[in-house]
């Protein structure tokens, strides 16, 4: 309800723009590619042939509001995780900035929606070639603002710049619905319209991915959007913004004349720091013109962020915490096994939110299992700097990643637990951790039920199918999980009883634009990707059609017709086609018994009233005869 109001109500003339120096620019086709500033002085610093070289159109630090960048009154410093350098300072936008970017993303949206669906799956394909025409620039930002190894980083730009592409295919596949109803001649009309504007708001660990994962459906659907992006890791934001405005065409002549560039307005970002997050998070998630909230990041935050939506009504979507088991049963193929859990769990160094975090062996292949485990870890995990050749794994995100994996080891090793390797901090720096394999793993221990997000595998030992299943769902959380069996009945038995939103079979990597992302629990709520993850931003409505000539012997032409007309009207004219000769009958009769009772009565006034009375029987009787049975149904159910 509140939606339609505010579709009905877009009004670019009546939204004044706040922000100073922020005049928003008139949109009358709809499509007028952002203004073209020239970058302003990149400040990055960084590892040594780390971000050296980058194109400096990239190394945004304000924000990005209405196609502009503009400064905040303030800045924060953005750090290299990996040696704590200071790689910049970035606009520190308050909620004033938040309120501007909201009303930038409104008015675009008023004209954004009515962009056609090939257009914008045009503007989003352009996009996407622009990220993999900067691939490698974007990876090095990647790197120098979350750690993450320099291949894994080109890895999230690929499936970064993939959401893209596929919600730009998407784009134009929004079908809606003809439902029949039981009335012979009424059919209602289901469509999908985009839901306004998306407030985003974005962890560190996938700085990239995570805002096109959302962004590419909320634009590829006609909703625009306000990114707030994680305080580590804004960088990655804005060069997206750069990126999709179409400044780096120079690198690419052919483009540069026709390149229109994703409209002003349409996607917006205002970085800040963690002190300010809380206020801009609330004032964004509260403002009456956004319509939905969109979030990735930690079930605490996600649960604030539902009370904001609450309040005013919102739609969500939630992608929140995980804490997945990974189970391998006797059947399984241990190499197979150990290569599926190096996958899952050393990935970003342990912190996605679909690395594994227990390891439940089954005591018949356990100790084989754990021997493989840990053989591989030590030859194949290498503890670095991302941007050196050879790195698997990096820092974590800061200090206090590294102090709860600190803490969880000690914890675990107080109740019982061994250490089969690493067990500490690493030599390199405050943030970098061994990666660590703990065995004689109970389920009183923290790393069993609270998100690691570092590099520790602690294995529990159990003895049956039903024992592993309770331990995995004892979980008030239900992302993703993981198991290793070859038994084909076990494997339908075992997927089906996990609660959990996303499943590997014999397959430790999961993640795909084309399947649904998601959990279940207190993980979240809504898909991502796929195609269901355009629905996340649409709305639904319907319009009951009423027809004045007939549902079933409508031409084509008739049919467009009925769409283009407002219900109102259809429902104004609804007898069917065959009662029409009848109402002729009844009109001509009804006139014609008028005339002789008048005639009548001004013959001889006495016998007026008689005469009336008679007349009005007469109607009433040829009425009946000239009305349909349907017709006659249909009055008596609307009354
Ligand atoms: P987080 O602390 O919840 O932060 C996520 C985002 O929310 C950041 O932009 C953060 O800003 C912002 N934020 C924090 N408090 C806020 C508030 N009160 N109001 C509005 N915004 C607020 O999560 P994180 O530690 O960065 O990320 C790790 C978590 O994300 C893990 O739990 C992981 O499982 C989850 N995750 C889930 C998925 C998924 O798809 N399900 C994917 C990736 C990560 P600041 O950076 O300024 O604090």
């Amino acid at each position: 309800m509140a939606t339609c109001f505010w579709l009905r109500s877009c009004g670019a003339q009546r939204l004044g723009s706040t922000f100073p120096g922020c005049r928003l620019r008139p949109r009358a086709g709809g499509l007028v590619p952002a203004s073209r500033p020239a970058p302003g002085p990149a400040q990055l610093r960084g590892y040594a042939g780390g971000l050296a070289g980058l194109s400096a159109a990239l190394l945004r630090t304000d924000s990005f509001v209405g196609g502009r960048w503009l400064p905040a009154a303030a800045t924060f410093p953005v750090q290299d995780p990996a040696s704590g350098a200071a790689l910049g300072m970035v606009a520190d936008c308050g909620v004033r900035e938040a309120r501007a970017a909201v009303r930038a993303a409104y008015e675009a949206f008023c004209s954004w929606r009515e962009v056609s669906a090939k257009e914008r799956s045009s503007l989003l394909r352009k996009w996407y070639n622009l990220m993999i025409q900067n691939k490698d620039d974007l990876a090095r930002i990647i790197t120098a603002e979350s750690g993450k190894p320099l291949k894994e980083a080109h890895g999230e730009i690929l499936y970064s710049a993939f959401f893209l592409e596929w919600f730009s295919e998407e784009a134009r596949r929004v079908y809606g619905d003809i439902i029949y109803t039981p009335a012979k001649d009424r059919r209602a009309l289901v469509l999908k319209q985009p839901i306004g504007v998306a407030a985003v708001i974005t962890p560190w660990n996938f700085p990239s991915a995570m805002i096109t994962r959302k962004v590419g459906a909320a634009l590829a659907a006609g909703c625009t959007v306000v990114v707030k992006p994680a305080e580590d890791t804004p960088f990655s934001a804005l060069a997206l913004a750069e990126v999709n405005q179409g400044f780096l065409l120079d690198l690419d002549p052919l483009l540069l004349a026709s390149q229109a560039g994703i409209p002003s307005g349409v996607y917006n970002v205002i970085p800040c720091s963690r002190k300010n997050a809380k206020e801009v998070g609330e004032a964004i998630c509260t403002d009456h013109l956004v319509s939905k909230i969109s979030f990735t990041g930690s079930t605490t935050t996600g649960k604030i962020l539902l009370h904001h939506a609450a309040n005013s009504v919102k739609r969500v979507s939630m992608e929140l915490g995980g804490l997945a088991p990974f189970i391998v049963f006797d059947s399984a193929n241990v190499d197979q096994a150990v290569a599926g859990a190096m996958a899952s769990k050393f990935r970003n160094t342990g912190q996605t939110c679909v690395c594994s975090n227990q390891f439940l062996v089954q005591r018949g292949i356990h100790d084989a299992f754990v021997k493989a485990f840990a053989e591989a870890m030590k030859k194949n995990l290498r503890v670095g700097n991302g941007f050196e050749e050879g790195t698997t794994q990096g820092p974590l995100i800061n200090e206090k990643a590294v102090e709860k994996v600190e803490k969880q080891v000690n914890d675990a090793v107080s109740k019982g637990a061994t250490i089969v390797t690493g067990g500490k901090r690493h030599q390199l720096g405050k943030n970098f951790f061994e990666p660590t394999l703990l065995c004689n793993v109970t389920q009183d221990m923290l790393c069993t039920h609270e998100e690691t997000f570092g590099p520790l595998a602690p294995v529990i030992k159990f003895n049956t199918e039903e024992e592993a299943i309770a331990i995995a769902n004892a979980a008030d959380v239900g992302l993703a999980g993981y198991f290793y069996s070859q038994d084909p009945a076990q494997i339908w038995r075992v997927a089906e009883q996990l609660e959990v939103g996303m499943v590997g079979v014999n397959e430790g990597l999961i993640s795909s634009v084309e399947c649904p992302f998601g959990g279940v629990k207190q993980s979240g709520l809504g898909r991502e990707g796929s195609k269901y993850g355009i629905d996340e931003y649409l709305e639904l409505k319907f319009f009951f059609l009423a027809s004045s000539s007939g549902m079933c012997s409508c031409s084509s032409s008739n049919n467009s017709s009925l769409v283009s007309s407002s219900g109102t009207t259809c429902r104004s004219s609804s007898m069917s086609s065959s009662s029409t000769p009848r109402l002729k009958l009844f009109a001509v009769s009804t006139t014609a018994l008028l005339v002789f009772a008048t005639s009548l009565s001004l013959a001889n006034p006495l016998k007026s009233r008689m005469n009336l009375l008679s007349v009005f029987f007469q109607m009433s009787f040829i009425r009946s005869l000239v009305t349909s049975p349907q017709a006659q149904a249909r009055v008596l159910m609307e009354s």
